[in-house]
C-alpha cells in the first residue's frame, strides 16, 4: 500500500497535477499508483492503485460530498484520511456525477469512429493510449446481448468498466457506448437506461430473407401487403430512377416487389423503434444494421430502406449494409477485393447522399479492404471486439504457456458447441497439435487463421468453464494474469489496434 501522507506532502510540493504526475514517475515507491488517473475535485486529491488483486479508487478530502457519496473503507495515516473504494458500478457513478468527461457521449459530430468491443473489460486503457491526440473516437463499452450472455456480464458492467479506464487513462476527448446488435424493445430500453448513447438496431429477424422457390413466388409475396401498404410504396419508387451522387438506381416493379418483401418489416420495425424509443431519448447516436442476412446488401436495397427511414424522420448516425465477401470474426476478408471495392463506393455514395456513416461490422483483422474503406469514406464507424480477445490470449500464451494448453484443447473439445452462436470456416484438423508445439512455437498459433476461430468463437465457454465443485476452470486464473501483466497487454493492443489504423489510413 502507498503512503498517502507522502502523496499528499509530495502534491504540496508541486504546482500543478501535471507536475506531480511527473514526479510520481520518478519515484518507485508511489508506482502502484495509474499516473493518468491523478485527478483533484475541490479538496479532494483521487486515484487509481494498483493492488495483488484488483484496482482501487482512493480519494481524500473527507469533508466533499464526493468523498461521502463513494463506498468503500475509510482510512486515516498520519493525520490524512482517504477511502479506499472497489471499482464498482455504484462508484462509478459517483465518478461520473463529478468527472464529466467519464461519461459516454454522442460522437456523431466526429467522421472517423471505431467501436472497440472489450469482451473482458480490460481493454480500453490499451486502446486509450494509442488513440489519445488522434482525431478518431472510440466506442468503448460495445457489446450484443450474445456477448453479454456468453460471458456472464450485463451493461452496468460493461459500462462502468469503461467509465474506470476512460478515468485511468484521463482521456478527455469523449467516448461512445454502444447497445450492439439489439433487437427488442426491452434490450434496448435497459441500454438506454443504463445510460448508453448509441443504440445499433439489429433488424435481422424482420428481414425475410427469400428461401428456395421464394424468388419465383415475390408476386404473391408482395401481393400478400395489402393495397393500403403497397400503394404509398409504389407513388415513391415504381418505375422511378434515382440520382443518387451520380449512380442511378431504379425499381422496375420487380426490384420493388423483392425489397419490400426483404425489407420492408425491418424498415417499419426500425422506424417504430426511432420514434418510441431512440428519439424520445435524447442525443442518441442511431445505427441501422442490415447486416444479418444471407446475402449481400444490393445498393438498391440499401436506397429503399434508407429513403424510407430519412423521409420517416428517422436520424440515421451510421447504417450497416452486409458487404460482399465474407467478414467472418477474426480473420482478414475472403472474397473478391475489387468486387468489394466496386460495391463498397455504391454503399458509401449511397451513405453521403443521404447523411451518415457506413458502419463497417465484424471489423477486426480486415486488413486487405481496409485500404478502401480508408481512402473511400471521409467518415466511418467500425466495429471491432474479437481481435481484442485474441491478443489477451496473445498475453496468456506469452507469460503462462501451460494454462493456455490447457485452454486450447478445452476449445477443441467445445468447437461445435460454440459454432452455435458463430458463422466461421475453421478446420480444426489444420490447427497445429499444441503438443507438437514449444513455447515459442504457441506464440505463433494467434497467426494461424484456424487456431484463431477456435479461440475467437469459444471465450465465453472458455470463461464459464466450471469444475464439479463449481470453481472456474481458467476464467479466475485468467484474469489473474491479465492483472499481473496489463501492460504487455495494452502494448499488444495498441500494436495491433495501431495496425488496423494504419491500414486505414489514419496513423
Ligand atoms: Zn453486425
Amino acid at each position: 500500500m502507498i503512503s498517502v501522507s507522502s502523496l499528499m506532502a509530495l502534491r504540496k510540493s508541486q504546482k500543478t497535477i501535471a507536475g506531480l504526475k511527473a514526479a510520481i514517475n520518478r519515484k518507485p515507491e508511489f508506482n502502484a499508483i495509474y499516473p493518468e488517473s491523478l485527478h483533484e475535485f475541490q479538496d479532494s486529491l483521487v486515484f487509481l492503485i494498483k493492488t495483488e488483486q484488483s484496482k482501487e479508487l482512493i480519494a481524500t478530502g473527507p469533508g466533499s460530498p464526493f468523498f461521502q457519496e463513494l463506498m468503500g473503507d475509510t482510512r486515516s495515516e498520519n493525520g490524512v484520511t482517504f477511502k479506499c473504494c472497489p471499482l464498482t458500478v455504484a462508484n462509478s457513478r459517483v465518478v461520473r456525477q463529478y468527472f464529466p468527461f467519464t461519461n459516454p457521449v454522442s460522437l456523431a459530430s466526429h467522421d472517423i469512429t471505431i467501436g472497440l468491443g472489450d469482451r473482458l473489460g480490460l481493454a480500453s486503457p490499451g486502446h486509450l493510449q494509442l488513440l489519445k491526440g488522434l482525431n478518431i473516437r472510440p466506442v468503448l463499452a460495445q457489446q450484443s446481448i450474445r456477448e453479454l450472455n456468453l460471458t456472464g456480464r450485463n451493461y452496468q458492467q460493461v459500462l462502468a468498466d469503461a467509465v474506470w479506464a476512460v478515468f485511468q487513462e484521463d482521456y478527455q476527448a469523449g467516448f461512445g457506448a454502444d447497445g450492439d446488435h439489439l433487437k427488442t424493445f426491452d434490450d434496448i430500453k435497459m441500454a438506454l437506461d443504463c445510460g448508453f448513447t448509441m443504440i445499433t438496431l439489429d433488424c435481422s429477424e424482420h428481414i425475410h430473407n427469400l428461401r428456395d422457390g421464394e424468388e419465383a413466388d415475390l408476386e404473391r409475396l408482395y401481393t400478400s401487403f395489402g393495397p393500403d401498404q403497397r400503394r404509398p410504396l409504389e407513388t415513391a419508387f415504381l418505375g422511378k430512377e434515382f440520382n443518387v451522387s451520380g449512380m442511378t438506381i431504379a425499381f422496375p416493379l420487380e426490384s420493388l416487389r423483392r425489397n419490400a418483401v426483404i425489407y420492408q418489416k425491418a424498415v417499419d420495425f426500425a422506424i417504430k423503434v426511432y420514434r418510441e424509443l431512440v428519439k424520445p431519448a435524447g442525443n442518441i447516436d442511431f445505427e441501422v444494421s442490415i447486416d444479418e442476412t444471407l446475402t449481400p446488401t444490393e445498393p438498391a436495397a440499401h436506397f429503399f430502406v434508407a429513403k424510407q427511414l430519412v423521409e420517416a424522420g428517422v436520424k440515421i448516425n451510421s447504417l450497416a449494409p452486409r458487404f460482399c465477401g465474407e467478414f467472418q470474426k477474426g480473420i482478414d476478408y475472403i472474397g473478391d477485393i475489387r468486387q468489394f471495392e466496386r460495391e463498397y463506393k455504391e454503399h458509401e455514395l449511397i451513405a453521403k447522399h443521404f447523411g451518415y456513416k457506413l458502419s463497417i461490422h465484424s471489423g477486426s483483422d480486415k486488413f486487405s479492404v481496409f485500404p478502401v474503406i480508408g481512402r473511400e469514406s471521409k467518415r466511418f464507424h467500425l466495429k471491432t471486439a474479437g481481435t481484442n480477445w485474441l491478443e489477451a490470449i496473445r498475453v496468456i500464451i506469452e507469460k503462462e504457456p501451460d494454462l493456455y494448453r490447457q485452454i486450447h484443447l478445452f476449445a477443441l473439445e467445445h468447437l461445435d458447441e460454440a459454432k452455435k452462436y458463430y458463422h466461421i470456416s475453421a478446420e480444426p484438423g489444420r490447427i497445429p497439435d499444441i503438443n507438437s508445439l514449444s513455447a515459442e512455437g504457441l506464440k505463433d498459433l494467434m497467426n494461424q487463421n484456424d487456431a484463431r476461430q477456435l479461440i475467437h468463437i469459444t471465450y465465453g465457454l472458455i470463461l464459464q468453464a466450471k469444475d464439479e465443485k463449481g470453481t472456474y476452470l481458467f476464467r479466475d486464473k485468467m484474469f489473474a494474469c491479465w492483472h499481473r501483466n496489463e501492460d504487455l497487454y495494452a502494448q499488444f493492443l495498441r500494436k495491433h489496434i495501431g495496425r488496423h489504423l494504419g491500414a486505414l489510413g489514419l496513423m
